[in-house]
């Protein structure tokens, strides 16, 4: 354990395993025990998404079981911005600071991770793993960073897919067409499997760096590793050749089976909606490896932390992509009722007419989940969603300032979308047209307001009583 009971960290320092993040919560009170024996069906979600906006939660003997599980690691992006050592305007600089300058991990001969070894595999019976929303097929872990390596280079990829428990020693897996799955179609053709470690348990940065939008070949642990301000220390799994945070908590280390399809899902989403059940890649899970007293952690699907994680990353990584082909946007979110991943809101500063729809285009080729993308100008708050429908009910006007582009490639989990996610694409150009008149424009404002002081303009209520009362 690195973290102390005093843990208040200081600027700029970063939680560097579950541990540490969990000691600074206790210590800042927003870490709540259960009380032990809850169940692992349902009841351990109910109680984590009731307090999802609140608390992080410790479920001590889930239905019996030796191993606590964790929830709620994330509530806010000021809980971010605490874990990363930094304020919340400064969590995109920070994120993209680290993506520009990865720091490569080490390895290290041993590390608490593999202090116990289960070489004969029963998941469920060795891990409290958790059923969350009504219709899930069953227990997921939903919170595993599962690392792979290139099978020509040997460059480890980290991402996180959902896992259902199949059976004693099988994941079924939802690989989307990006990096694992391109390693593990690379493996096939050679007619290999693709090895695979799934790591529970790890720090927030770890789970945030694992959502990064980099290229292929580029191993996120090394953003991981800037985050902290330290390599990452790795250890080699005990049955395969990939490495693995030596401080997690719990390693599943497995392989993608080459051509085997099996039946996953379904499983709640971040759209709030079900993933069917399809055929799906299959893990073939070797051995786990965990600490002496591990902690597994949980992410509610849908819920709060799922959608944050989602967000953030991929807020810095368009920003940066955007404002490589323009100076002028200023910022970008990626809104709560936008699910995190679909509607964009963007800052410029508007210098140009037209402007506003080239951002568009490159907000829709920065990423694929992209479906709305909101402009605004600079005086607009776009973390607020009353701000963004303001500018949008005074500066836009739908046969001018809207862009519909058809057929495009969205997500695969929106309801919408027609089969394998193709769909449509919609910009608003909520900005001041550049030739307006300056009035028509201005803002109105009362001078002074916000800035007086109460204590000194305001009297005892009983005056405004007493003239009331004719007194
Ligand atoms: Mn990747």
């Amino acid at each position: 354990m690195t973290g102390n009971k005093a843990a208040a960290p200081s600027a700029n320092h970063c939680s560097r395993d579950l541990r540490e993040w969990l000691t600074h919560l206790a210590a800042t009170d927003r870490l709540a025990a259960a009380k032990p024996g809850l169940g692992l069906v349902h009841e351990l979600a109910a109680v984590s998404d009731q307090m999802e906006l609140d608390k992080a939660v410790l479920f001590p003997r889930p239905d019996g079981h030796d191993m606590p599980v964790v929830a709620n690691l994330l509530a806010s992006r000021k809980w971010i911005g605490d874990c990363l050592g930094v304020s919340e305007d400064g969590l995109i600089t920070r994120y993209q600071d680290a993506v520009q300058n990865p720091l490569p991990w080490v390895e290290v001969e041993d590390g608490p991770v593999q202090a116990v070894v289960h070489s004969d595999v029963d998941i469920n019976g060795q891990l409290p793993v958790p059923t969350h929303n009504e219709l899930d097929s069953g227990p997921y872990i939903a919170a595993g960073l599962m690392i792979s390596r290139n099978p020509t280079n040997g460059v480890q990829n980290v991402s996180i897919h959902r896992c259902q428990i199949s059976g004693k020693d099988r994941i079924g897996v939802l690989l989307l067409p990006r990096h694992t799955w391109t390693y593990s179609r690379m493996a096939e053709e050679a007619g290999h499997a693709l090895e695979v470690a799934i790591v529970i348990g790890v720090d927030p940065a770890s789970l945030l760096a694992s959502q990064a939008i980099v290229p292929m070949d580029f191993d996120e642990m090394e953003i991981v590793g800037a985050l902290h301000g330290a390599p990452v220390e790795m250890v080699k799994c005990k049955t395969n050749n990939v490495r693995v945070p030596a401080h997690a908590e719990i390693v599943l280390e497995g392989r993608v089976l080459p051509g085997v399809a099996e039946p996953e899902g379904p499983f709640g989403e971040f759209p709030q909606y079900y993933g069917r059940r399809a055929n799906r890649h299959v893990v073939q899970v070797d051995a786990i490896t965990h600490r002496k007293d591990a902690i597994f952690h949980t992410i509610i699907g849908g819920g709060m932390e799922h959608l944050l994680l989602g967000g953030l990353p991929r807020e810095a990584t368009i920003l940066e992509s955007l404002q490589r082909h323009d100076p002028g946007v200023l910022d970008v979110h990626l809104s709560r009722g936008g699910i995190c991943r679909y509607h964009l809101v963007v800052k410029i500063d508007k210098k140009q007419e037209g402007q506003a729809k080239n951002i568009m285009m490159g907000a829709f080729a920065a990423h694929y989940d992209i479906k709305q993308v909101v402009v605004v100008d600079r005086d607009v708050n776009i973390h607020d969603g009353e701000s963004v429908e303001w500018a949008i009910a005074t500066r836009f006007q739908a046969d001018q300032d809207l862009l519909v582009v058809n057929n495009t490639q969205g997500s695969k989990l929106d309801p919408t979308t027609m089969e394998d996610g193709v769909g449509a694409k919609m910009g608003l150009d909520a900005t001041i047209p550049l030739a307006a008149d300056e009035f028509t424009f201005t803002v109105i404002k009362v001078p002074g307001a916000g800035d007086v002081n109460l204590d000194a303009v305001l009297d005892d209520p009983s005056a405004a009583t007493a003239i009331i009362a004719g007194e």
